[in-house]
């Protein structure tokens, strides 16, 4: 398959209004459009920011195009991501930590610091952090957990600037 066709075949199958039946996965045409998101790496990229504009999803906020992809990505057959197979990458928001998922049935991961696919830096951990601002804040982040502040739950601790509670530290 060709570039251009790539292009075709993927409005077909995966265009955002477009709902793909469980047939058009049998034909020729499909296959040849797998094999080729698996080896070029342009029309992969391509795929990934036609996705990533159909999920509103602001590429910027990423340290790169996969990172944002891998991030946002849900599977409609999974809804928890440490079950799906097709989840390659484990993002967490809390500690803006990027992973591979180890399923051992728990949500555990290796740590990675580079995305495999371009080789981008990515963040620093933001745990260690984390574990100072909530210290600060009157909370031992381990056994206080189910009382600390909803914020520390999500990335919303380190998003959000306008949070009183960040000026302690
Ligand atoms: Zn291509
Ligand atoms: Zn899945
Ligand atoms: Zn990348």
């Amino acid at each position: 398959m060709k570039c251009e066709h790539f292009k075709l075949a993927y409005q077909k199958f995966d265009g955002a209004d477009n709902v793909i039946h469980w047939k058009d996965w049998e034909t020729p045409e499909y296959g040849a459009y797998s094999d080729h998101m698996q080896d070029c790496p342009a029309c992969r990229d391509w795929f990934q920011t036609q996705q990533l504009e159909a999920w509103k999803v602001e590429v910027a906020k990423y340290p790169c195009l996969h990172m944002a992809y891998q991030a946002n990505y849900k599977c409609s057959s999974h809804q928890n991501p440490w079950e799906c197979p097709s989840a390659l990458i484990a993002y967490l928001d809390q500690f803006d930590e990027y992973g591979i998922p180890i399923r051992d049935g728990t949500e555990s991961y290796w740590k990675i610091d580079n995305c495999p696919w371009c080789g981008t830096q990515l963040p620093e951990s933001r745990r260690d952090m984390w574990i100072m601002k909530l210290r600060a804040l009157g909370f031992d982040p381990f056994s206080d957990y189910d009382k600390i502040p909803a914020e520390y739950k999500t990335g919303r601790w380190y998003r959000d600037g306008h949070n009183p509670r960040l000026r302690l530290v």
